[in-house]
């Protein structure tokens, strides 16, 4: 690492939104390169790393001192890399990359003490209990390793008044330490189960790649239930034997409860979690750790992919075609695709797990980019479920209700069997429109082109947009009629009010992300449902992800065509992954289990690929299709959204660029737009789209910042590029 003399001109990258690194003069005693610092930038301190020589032209003398050099590890090389090509791709400005890199506080502050507990000098205490030989029982068997008062009495499962009265007596010492303790050690050893052959042979593929310590991605496709985890686990114990640091990416923090214990099972210690339910102290004393090596397996949000690792040699993306993967605000990125770009610079494996893999992923492994391995069959003897269509059409339901007599024939009979239900529609709240019988006014967001939706159990209307609320009106907001607002369409308390109607003694349970106060309370609620205290669970989407629920045994979908409803590119892929997921869901353990599917099209050529699960035949004609319309991942897109609100500006930003898109024709791409975005105004901004295609070959980012280089912004329009985009609203 190189390293800069006093008084030496470098170059400093901050956080601060400007557009390029500021030269500043190294400090008493210098620094080394990739240096976190601390530097004055007008009146204040701005935290920032030092990124190389300084670019000079001015007098030395003007130029300002670093103020100190913070207390971390400095940036690697490989990570100053990995955030240059990560901004290259996505066409974000360094200072928002620098930024994910350093979301942890007070970086540079030095460690505060906290109290720790080991064992003491005292032997035994004066009378020895039950819960007394539990803490001396979990301090012994980690040997002199220090624990926080909250750890020690979780550990042994006892009050904390137990701990502080063996401190007492010196049966356990207490001591000042800095805060930033280091993580209990994970032993790779052995799984404690006995892979199966088609699992060991893939476990043997995946820990091959990780011994090459070099760069490679490896598709993990099998299906629910085939013990993707257990294989990859593998894996990972072979990362952590070779010394590496390695990182399993998760969709959704509810999930984490679960991989947690089982990580605890198979390593005998717990990972360090990183996502936005860690408190502060947390990220700061895991974001630390990370860099200096002893942090040795991280589960997390795609944000941990900025971390600064030391020896990163694998990383796990599970359930891969998760759209979660995608940052939909702030630096819009696909952790999927960071992952390979950050494991290809610090030559490690990358693992991509999914039951339904992304069609990108797909392609990569079908063109040889990727290794395959695939899993085929349930462990054990469970099956997979049997899955049929309900046609809609012979249904003949009465307005106002969803649920046909075929499927609530087939839901009474698994409760009275003792099973479990589920009934998936993936609408959040109890209605989506809300519509006024008297003039046909349709209650819609104040500052959102978006209608809002009822809320029933919080009594408010929400748009999904903003998030903004409102009290449900007595009277129209349009003609004042009073009492005349009806509900439209089914939301999913909706439908709980139809299932406690048709099956008045079940116990129902609503799981969807709203009703939740914070994700801890949502694991709760999905942990006491898997142990069986439902008999019918009515979900969105956020039960399709990976959760197990042994006694479920039936799931049914209400409405199968929602998602192929639309003109987005991905609807038929997405409506194929959500419904094989949720279907997945059914029939995890001994009992088999059967899907059902509501849809008023079953001979729908995707409803079709879904019923008949012949996988591999679906991929291969939408890929036909996309490779014939030249779109992802045969060809590359670019969203371009422009917002203000000023809806003139936008329109007329929107007009020039398209007016001067040279830089776009000159490497072949198209330009469409400008139209009015589908959703034309969030949060009181207009919005505007134009649409990039361009071959997949083409240099594209360099042909858009040119392009986007020759216009200027007035200061209320915000632009924002989105390469490879998901959403087309
Ligand atoms: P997936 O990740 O593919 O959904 P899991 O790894 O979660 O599958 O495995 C499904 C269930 O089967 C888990 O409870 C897991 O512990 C169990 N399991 C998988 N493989 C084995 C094995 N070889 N021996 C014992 N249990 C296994
Ligand atoms: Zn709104």
């Amino acid at each position: 690492m190189r390293h800069f003399d006093e008084g030496t001109l470098i170059s400093v990258l901050t956080t601060q939104p400007l557009d390029r690194a500021l030269d500043y003069k190294a400090p008493e005693g210098g620094c080394f390169e990739g240096a976190f610092v601390e530097v004055p930038l007008g009146p204040r301190k701005v935290l920032g790393v030092v990124w190389g020589q300084g670019e000079g032209g001015y007098a030395l003398s003007k130029v300002r001192s670093v103020i100190r050099v913070l207390d971390a590890v400095p940036m690697r090389a490989k990570m100053h890399a990995f955030l240059e090509r990560a901004a290259e791709y996505t066409l974000t400005p360094m200072p928002a990359m620098l930024r994910l890199a350093t979301r942890s506080p007070g970086l540079g502050d030095p460690p505060s003490m906290r109290k720790v507990y080991r064992r003491g000098t005292t032997e035994a205490p004066d009378r020895w209990t039950e819960a007394r030989r539990k803490v001396v029982a979990v301090l012994d068997e980690y040997g002199g390793l220090a624990f926080t008062l909250k750890e020690v009495s979780e550990q042994a499962g006892v009050s904390t008044s137990v701990v502080k009265g063996l401190v007492a007596q010196g049966v356990v010492s207490e001591e000042e330490s800095p805060r930033d303790l280091p993580y209990p050690r994970l032993d790779p050893g052995q799984s404690a189960f006995d892979l199966t052959d088609e699992q060991t042979t893939a476990a043997d593929a995946l820990k091959t790649g990780v011994a090459s310590r070099s760069y490679g991605t490896t598709l993990l496709k099998g299906v629910t239930g085939s013990g993707k985890t257990e294989v990859y686990l593998e894996a990972v114990a072979a990362c952590l034997e070779a010394g590496r640091q390695a990182l399993v990416l998760l969709p959704e923090i509810a999930l984490t409860a679960e991989f947690l214990t089982r990580v605890e099972a198979r390593f005998g210690a717990r990972p360090v979690e990183w996502h936005s339910g860690v408190t502060m102290t947390e990220r700061r004393r895991a974001w630390k750790m990370v860099g200096e090596g002893s942090a040795q397996l991280i589960v997390g949000a795609r944000s941990a992919l900025f971390l600064p690792f030391d020896d990163l040699g694998l990383i796990v993306v599970d359930e891969e075609h998760d759209t979660s993967y995608k940052q939909e605000d702030g630096v819009l990125y696909n952790a999927r695709d960071m992952a390979v770009l950050r494991a290809s610079l610090c030559k490690a494996q990358v693992v991509l797990a999914s039951a339904t893999p992304s069609l990108e992923s797909w392609a990569n492994a079908e063109a040889g980019k990727y290794n395959r391995v695939t899993l085929t069959s349930r462990f054990g003897d469970a099956v997979l479920p049997e899955m049929r269509a309900i046609d809609m059409r012979a249904e003949a339901l009465p307005s106002n209700r969803w649920i046909s007599d075929t499927l609530a024939r087939a839901v009474r009979t698994r409760i009275e069997a003792g099973e479990q239900a589920l009934l998936f529609l993936n609408r959040r709240g109890y209605a989506p429109v809300t519509i006024c019988r008297a003039c046909g006014h349709q209650i819609g967001c104040d500052h959102c082109d978006a209608r809002m939706v009822e809320h029933r159990f919080q009594r408010r209307l929400m748009c999904h947009q903003c998030g903004e609320t409102k009290p449900i009106p007595h009277a129209c907001p349009s003609c004042e009629a009073e009492d005349r607002l009806a509900p439209v369409g089914p939301g999913i308390e909706r439908m709980a009010e139809e299932v406690a109607a048709l099956f008045p003694e079940a116990k129902v349970e609503v799981l969807s992300s709203d009703l939740f106060g914070s994700a801890r309370a949502l694991k709760a609620r999905i942990e006491a449902i898997a142990a069986g205290e439902a008999d019918i669970i009515i979900g969105t989407q956020i039960v399709a992800k990976g959760h197990n629920f042994p006694l479920l045994t039936l799931v049914g979908v209400i409405d199968a065509d929602l998602g192929l409803q639309g003109s987005d590119l991905r609807a038929a892929e997405r409506t194929f992954q959500l419904m094989r997921q949720v279907a997945g869901r059914a029939g995890r353990a001994e009992k088999p289990g059967t899907a059902l599917m509501q849809t008023f099209q079953p001979e729908h050529p995707v409803i079709r690929a879904i019923l008949s699960g012949d996988e591999e035949d679906f991929w291969r004609a939408e890929a036909e299709e996309r490779r014939h319309a030249g779109v992802p991942p045969y060809g590359r897109m670019a969203g371009i959204v422009l917002s203000s609100p000023d809806v003139q500006a936008v329109f007329d930003v929107g007009k020039a660029l398209a007016a001067r898109s040279e830089p776009l024709r000159r490497i072949g791409a198209q330009v469409f737009g400008p139209a009015a975005a589908p959703i034309a105004r969030v949060r009181g901004r207009h919005r505007v789209r134009l649409l990039i295609k361009a071959d997949k070959t083409a240099p594209l980012q360099p042909a858009i910042s040119a392009w986007i280089a020759q216009i200027r912004l007035p200061a209320n329009l915000r632009l924002s590029v989105d390469i490879d985009p998901q959403s087309f609203l």
